[in-house]
Formats: structure tokens, C-alpha cells, sequence
């Protein structure tokens, strides 16, 4: 007997209910909200979690549309009139090596304060049910969501080689080393792995290849959202240490969670100190 053939009306009929049904017998439930479902997370979760976000392409903040709006129409009346986007710059704040920050949607800080990596991108922000996912990969040993969240995080990158060449002249399409944002070897020993590495290695290979010892953490740092924001600076400080050559690389570095990019812009700092052409962040959540 065809089994496709027996009760096709009420099959189409309570889709919906036969999908709880099977989520309910399967017995998960969504990391992202506790519901019983069937795939890695629900589909209400994951509809929240690829809902379009305009992004600041410094930070990674998201933009309200009339920010983006007015950052844009900033870029485009700077190169009317070849003045600076934003207020004169200070070239000695620029840091050392700091690719050109071409036209592309930018929050003011950026603008008048041009971070050290070549742009940001995060998959989503840390609010539900994005938070949940990372805590559960963070803190509670389920690195069975490493592969799904790394494909989330693959697809914040821009796609195609004239998104890349928007955000920045100097960003390749593929890079020539993926580093995780390495944790201190007492904290990868108490938890048992690196969250942001567990990411890394499961990105698609043709964005290039993981290393996890180019870039080691010299020191244990406080929880930087435990820290007001005045704090988290000083308290990277001075983390990271270069171990591999990265002279004329172009990086892309990967973190679990962007606070306020004082981490991934320090360990940005010391890699373009050691000469790495240039810095990519990449963030699976982004602190909104
Ligand atoms: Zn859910
Ligand atoms: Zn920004």
C-alpha cells in the first residue's frame, strides 16, 4: 500500500498539527524557546533569528533605517563634496594600517572613530531567542548546535564578491585564516572547548582555513558584560599574544557573542600590529 495515497486530506489539512504531534514524540525541544519541535529549533525561532537586520558595517550595530538613512546620505554628500563623512578626523586616532573605510552604512562612532577591523558582521542580536542558543552552546555543553549556528554565522557574511567590495576595498571573499577568539587555557580546560573554535571548524571550508594558534590569550579577563562599558576596554588589554606568523594575511576573526566590539577590535589591534593585511570580525550574536 502506498502510504502517500491513504489519508492525504487530513494530512494536508492538519499540517500543523501533525507537526506538533511529531515534535511532541520526538521528544526536543527548541534551544531557542523550549517548545516541542522537530528541526534543530522551531520554525518561529528560526523566522526571528533571519529576519533581516541593517547593520552598521563598523560594529555591527544595528541600524534603524533612518540612521542608515542619514549615514548614507552622509557618505554620499562627503564624496559630493569631497569633504570627510563626518566631523574632521583626527588622523593619530586612525589606527596603524587601518584599511580605506569606503561609503557603506556606518553608525556615527564608526564614522568619526573608524574601527580597526576591515568591517563587522554578526548572524544575529543576543536578545531571544538568539541569547538562548548561545548560553546553551556556551554554557551547557551543547556543542551539537555548533554546526547549524556556524551556518548562521557563514550567512552574515555578504555573499558575493560586489557585497565585499562595498563594505570594503580591502576585504577579500576568502580569507586566508579563520581564528576563533581564543580562550585562556584555564578557561578552555574548565569548559571543556572553545565555543568560538567549535564554530570556526565547522564554517564552510571554502571561506578558507581554521587555525586556532595564531592568536592565543595571554591572560583570564573578566566576563565583559559583567564590566560597564567604560571598563571593558582596559580589561582586554593586553589578552592576546600572536604566535604564527600573519604578516600580509587577511584574517577573519570569529567570537560567540560581540558586546560592544572591545574584544574582537583588541585582538584586531595585535594581529594588525603583527602585520596581518587585514581584520574581518564575525560575530554569531551581536549585543544590540
Ligand atoms: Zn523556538
Ligand atoms: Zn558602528
Amino acid at each position: 500500500m502506498n502510504p502517500a495515497a491513504s489519508t492525504p486530506a487530513r494530512a494536508t489539512s492538519h499540517p500543523g498539527a501533525f507537526a506538533r504531534l511529531a515534535a511532541f514524540l520526538s521528544g526536543h525541544r527548541c534551544p531557542g524557546c523550549a517548545t516541542p519541535c522537530v528541526g534543530w529549533i522551531c520554525a518561529d525561532c528560526e523566522h526571528r533569528l533571519n529576519r533581516p537586520r541593517l547593520r552598521c558595517v563598523g560594529c555591527a550595530l544595528p541600524l534603524t533605517a533612518a540612521l542608515a538613512a542619514a549615514a548614507t546620505a552622509d557618505e554620499s554628500q562627503a564624496a559630493d563634496t569631497g569633504m570627510p563623512a563626518a566631523a574632521p578626523q583626527d588622523a593619530s586616532r586612525q589606527a596603524p594600517h587601518t584599511p580605506p573605510q569606503p561609503a557603506a552604512m556606518r553608525c556615527g562612532r564608526c564614522l568619526s572613530e573608524p574601527p580597526p577591523v576591515a568591517a563587522s558582521y554578526a548572524a544575529f542580536d543576543y536578545a531571544e531567542p538568539g541569547d538562548r542558543l548561545v548560553q546553551a552552546l556556551k554554557f551547557k555543553q551543547r556543542t551539537a548546535l555548533a554546526a547549524p549556528l556556524a551556518a548562521l554565522l557563514a550567512d552574515a557574511l555578504p555573499g558575493d564578491q560586489a557585497a565585499f567590495a562595498a563594505s570594503s576595498a580591502a576585504e577579500p571573499a576568502h580569507f586566508d585564516r579563520i581564528l576563533p577568539i581564543p580562550l585562556s587555557p584555564s578557561r578552555e580546560r574548565s569548559r571543556g572547548y572553545n565555543q568560538s573554535w567549535e564554530l570556526v571548524r565547522r564554517l564552510p571550508p571554502t571561506l578558507g582555513p581554521a587555525c586556532w594558534q595564531t592568536l592565543t590569550r595571554t591572560r583570564d579577563t573578566a566576563s565583559q558584560m559583567a564590566l560597564p562599558l567604560t571598563e571593558r576596554e582596559r580589561n582586554v588589554r593586553g589578552a592576546f599574544a600572536v604566535q604564527r606568523e600573519a604578516a600580509g594575511l587577511h584574517l577573519l576573526l570569529v567570537d560567540d557573542v560581540m558586546t560592544t566590539g572591545a574584544t574582537l577590535f583588541e585582538a584586531a589591534r595585535v594581529l594588525r600590529k603583527a602585520g596581518a593585511a587585514s581584520v574581518t570580525a564575525l560575530a554569531l550574536a551581536r549585543t544590540p
